[in-house]
């Protein structure tokens, strides 16, 4: 394992600190950056030729934007979307001036000079965006790159249907606009029977044609699975690169990404009756072996989440409740001994998938990996 320092990026911490050392650290964190850049190549693969942005919003997806960013750009990949401006000029900061960032939640009024000088292209989801836009590409005598979003049946970003028939009924409403792709979202893209998908296709293809010709963008990860139909001249997967699964009915088609284990803080046994950890939620019905963790909700771990740790494929149930620093496993099932203070215990990894840990959390492995808390020692391999 190597740390991702001396690379020209810093060492990752959510807070902007320093990553904590793995030996003082109560969980570490491994996030494969190959797995990343092969689930790049498998979407490729799959899109024929038509050009793959990579989607970084929430610090990509919570495993390190910039990390992320520099192994996607080794494979070719020069156009970026995150949600807000703060993140694009963070990401420009680091990835330099080549490639395009799209900021796909718009510029809150007044961020435009902001924008202008990272290099950043709004996602204009509104005409008051829009007009904002053209005024200040006009302040600045040149035109400026942005893409144009609709609503095809989402009601979450876009210009709405009379909307776009507004703009467009206005002369100029684009003068100053270099719009470099129209896009839309799917609401439903992960369950590929829904009609809703067929539904939001054929009102982005009578919304776009018209808007001023540009080059169109609709497939996120999932939409990418819906077939050649969806891909139209971009596609903008994030959380397939990040190794979530895009096809949650089928095997995942992409690698996994990441690696959480926790750190065994203490062991103990407790005799028959113990009340175990916050409320005495449960109680030792027999002579139980435990073991204590350096992880909790405060790391993400969602306090609801009913779950196991993993030692050497043996599975390690959590009992009790889940605290902000620590749970508290029952080790019962390994021999006395083998497991001891500072060994680690596999939260997600080949035992437990990102998938199989927001089923147990009863969330998607989205919100798993961008829960991932700022104290993990994070370690970047395979950049
Ligand atoms: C988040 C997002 C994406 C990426 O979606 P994934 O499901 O993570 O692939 C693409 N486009 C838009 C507009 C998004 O908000």
């Amino acid at each position: 394992m190597n740390d991702d320092t001396g690379r020209g990026f810093p060492a990752h911490d959510a807070s902007g600190g320093p990553t904590v050392s793995k030996a003082a650290a109560g969980a570490i964190l491994t996030i494969d950056l190959g797995a990343i850049r092969e689930n790049y190549r498998r979407l490729k693969t799959r899109l024929n030729g038509v050009r793959c942005a990579g989607v970084l919003k929430a610090d990509g997806y919570g495993l390190g934007a910039a990390q992320v960013a520099a192994a996607l750009a080794k494979e070719g990949c020069d156009i970026f979307f995150v949600a807000l401006p703060g993140e694009g000029v963070a990401l420009r900061k680091v990835i330099g001036p080549g490639p395009d960032i799209f900021v796909l939640n718009g510029l809150p009024p007044g961020s435009e000079p902001e924008a202008v000088a990272a290099g950043l292209c709004p996602v204009i989801n509104s005409a008051m965006q829009l007009k904002a836009w053209a005024e200040t590409a006009r302040g600045m005598g040149r035109s400026l790159p942005a893409a144009i979003q609709v609503d095809s049946g989402m009601a979450r970003l876009g210009m709405a249907p009379a909307e776009v028939e507004a703009v467009v009924g206005e002369a100029g409403a684009f003068d100053g606009i270099d719009i470099r792709f129209v896009m839309s979202h799917l609401a439903r893209a992960d369950e590929p029977q829904q009609a809703a998908n067929e539904a939001q296709r054929g009102e982005f293809e009578r919304l776009r044609k018209m808007l001023p010709a540009a080059p169109a963008s609709l497939a996120n990860s999932s939409g990418i699975f819906l077939g050649p139909a969806y891909h139209y001249d971009l596609a903008r997967p994030g959380a397939a690169l990040h190794g979530v699964n895009p096809t949650p009915n089928e095997p995942n088609p992409m690698l996994p990404v990441i690696r959480l284990e926790a750190k065994v803080a203490q062991t103990r046994q407790v005799s028959a009756g113990a009340g175990i950890g916050y409320g005495h939620t449960h109680h030792a019905d027999e002579v139980l072996r435990l073991a204590t963790i350096s992880l909790g909700y405060g790391d993400g771990w969602h306090r609801r989440a009913a779950s196991a740790a993993w030692f050497e494929g043996v599975r390690l149930p959590f009992i009790g409740r889940v605290s902000m620093d620590s749970i508290i496993l029952d080790i019962s099932a390994l021999a006395a001994g083998r497991l001891s203070e500072g060994d680690l215990v596999e939260l997600i990894g080949p035992s437990q998938s990102v998938d199989d840990a927001a089923g147990h959390a009863g969330t998607i492995g989205y919100e798993i990996l961008t829960s991932l808390g700022a104290r993990f020692h994070r370690s970047y391999i395979g950049g």
